[in-house]
């Protein structure tokens, strides 16, 4: 049996209770990703899946039900033990790559590193090596600007991979790309998740996308259902 990454029990979440503009976006959703699993999440736009992500990161808390990352019940840790998981246990993808502008390529992959105790030297070895698994090691040297939307993207899943987290979650990463470049950078994705192992849970409207992974989940009325 392998292990489980990430589980979801029970999640409800709602905005404005009680009052007249309610929305209740999650409703006893759950959810288990074993070690390796690579899960696509579909709905329509609206449906809450980046709620659902973000409670998922850490990001944001439900109103009930529990998050345990590795088999760690989220619940009950103290806030700096939630931070350091939000920040090296989860890694973290969105449709806008949110590279540092004035930082190159390598660097923005060496920064989170170097905040988290690793040695430059170390850091750096681990961007070039993360940015020739998805096949753009030569733009190590490039800022944001001077790469493509796919490049971009390329660069924010290395990123996201740098600290080694335990589980990525990603809120449509090909959404902003045209379909050829889009293509291409989910399968640098795919590629980059199954050489390291890693668990993930990732949102797109895509549902050509979504039949390549191992399993695919729609939200349905807050709750999450085989697809
Ligand atoms: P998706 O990612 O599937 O497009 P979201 O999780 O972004 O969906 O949003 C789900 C629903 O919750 C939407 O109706 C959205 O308007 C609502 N919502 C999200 N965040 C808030 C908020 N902070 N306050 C009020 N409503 C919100």
């Amino acid at each position: 049996m392998s292990k489980v990454m990430l589980e979801l029990s029970g999640i409800t979440k709602g905005y404005n209770l009680g009052k007249p503009n309610e929305i209740r976006v999650l409703n006893g959703a759950h959810l288990t990703l074993k070690a390796g699993e690579v899960v696509a999440l579909v709905a329509p736009s609206g449906a809450g899946k980046s709620t659902l992500l973000h409670i998922a990161g850490l990001l944001d808390t439900p109103d009930a039900g529990a998050v345990a990352i590795d088999g760690a019940d989220m619940a009950g840790k103290a806030d700096k033990i939630r931070t350091d998981i939000r920040r090296n246990g989860v890694g973290f993808i969105y449709q806008f790559h949110h590279l540092l502008p004035e930082f190159t390529a390598a660097e923005n992959i060496i920064l989170p590193q170097l905040a988290n105790g690793v040695s430059q030297a170390m850091a750096e070895a681990r961007a070039l090596e993360l940015l020739d698994n998805v096949g753009i090691k030569d733009r190590a040297d490039h800022r944001p600007a001077a790469l493509s939307g796919g490049e971009q993207q390329r660069v924010a899943f290395c990123r996201a991979l740098a600290n080694e987290p335990k589980v990525l979650l990603a809120d449509e990463p090909t959404g902003n790309l045209d379909p050829k470049t889009s293509d291409q950078v989910f399968e640098a994705l795919m590629a980059l998740t199954r050489e390291t192992g890693l668990s993930a849970l990732i949102a797109t409207h895509n549902l050509e996308l979504a039949a390549r992974m191992d399993r695919v989940l729609r939200l349905e009325n807050g709750v999450l259902v085989p697809a």
